[in-house]
């Protein structure tokens, strides 16, 4: 009986919870959220498309499950946290954007309650209507975990018994995009198929400015491999997406279109690429 009456009152939300969708329009909104496991994985995947969205007076926002506290070989969690963070601070400040931190631990993203609960917060506050998240499938662990947690917040956090903070006017399921993986590759090493790329042909520099920033990572990979790996890796992979679409640089991603999300491509319409 008692399960019977908690499923009824379960089902009876999750259609209210449907009406109040159709209510709610994800285009009367311009917030957009990139919600990435580490500090600079925004910069790396989807910050050209950020820079572009700032310039068309989105609110933007960038999060990271963790501070990047294994982001080193020489300095304590704490003093390599301390740094990802103002470097973070530093690289979403150049757009006007705001950071946020789940002040997860490097490796050790999981999905679960806590972690989901943390990460509906997020979203409650910020109340988005475009997201960003790392591919579902990607290099690491703490990747794939992050992606989840995005999904998940993303499809409840305007449900008004999600979180305890209160509701803001215009929360929605908001578009979601996955960025790329790490080169473009799968787990298994076979190539991602966007649905959707963004011209940031005139915005790279700006990209590589706000990557450039997290300087405890360039340097590392600069003495490790002689050049501006850091960076150039970046450019390579924009320029290589830019391509597939006659465009100095590109980005691109893969929306996600199952039950109850928005399925037009919000990026296309808002930026078409050339003909
Ligand atoms: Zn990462």
């Amino acid at each position: 009986m008692l399960y019977n009456e908690r499923h009824r009152g379960w089902a009876g939300l999750d259609l209210a919870w449907h009406g109040d969708r159709q209510m709610a329009d994800p285009q009367a909104r311009k917030t957009a959220l990139a919600f990435m496991a580490h500090p600079d994985d925004a910069e790396i995947l989807c910050a050209g498309t950020l820079v572009r969205l700032a310039e068309q007076g989105w609110e933007i926002h960038l999060a990271t499950a963790t501070s990047g506290d294994c982001g080193t070989t020489t300095e304590t969690p704490w003093a390599i946290s301390a740094t990802r963070t103002a470097e973070a601070r530093r690289a979403a400040a150049l757009i006007g954007a705001t950071y946020h931190c789940l002040d997860e631990r490097d490796g050790l993203v999981v999905y679960d309650k806590p972690t989901v609960a943390k990460s509906l917060d997020l979203l409650r506050r910020i109340a988005p209507s475009l997201v960003f998240t790392h591919a579902a499938r990607d290099y690491m662990m703490d990747h794939e975990m992050t992606s989840l947690l995005a999904r998940a917040a993303s499809f409840l956090y305007a449900a008004p018994n999600a979180s305890a903070f209160p509701l803001i006017e215009g929360s929605c399921v908001p578009y979601l995009y996955y960025a790329d993986p790490l080169d473009g590759l799968d787990p298994l090493g076979d190539p991602v198929v966007p649905t959707t790329w963004v011209d940031i042909s005139e915005q790279l520099e700006k990209k590589t400015e706000m990557l450039a920033l997290h300087t405890s990572q360039r340097e590392w990979l600069r003495q490790h491999h002689g050049t501006d790996e850091y960076l150039d890796a970046m450019q390579r992979h924009a320029v290589s997406r830019g391509q597939e679409i006659g465009v100095t640089a590109a980005e691109a991603f893969v929306q996600h279109r199952g039950h109850g999300y928005p399925r037009d491509d919000l990026l296309t319409a808002l930026f078409p690429s050339p003909a």
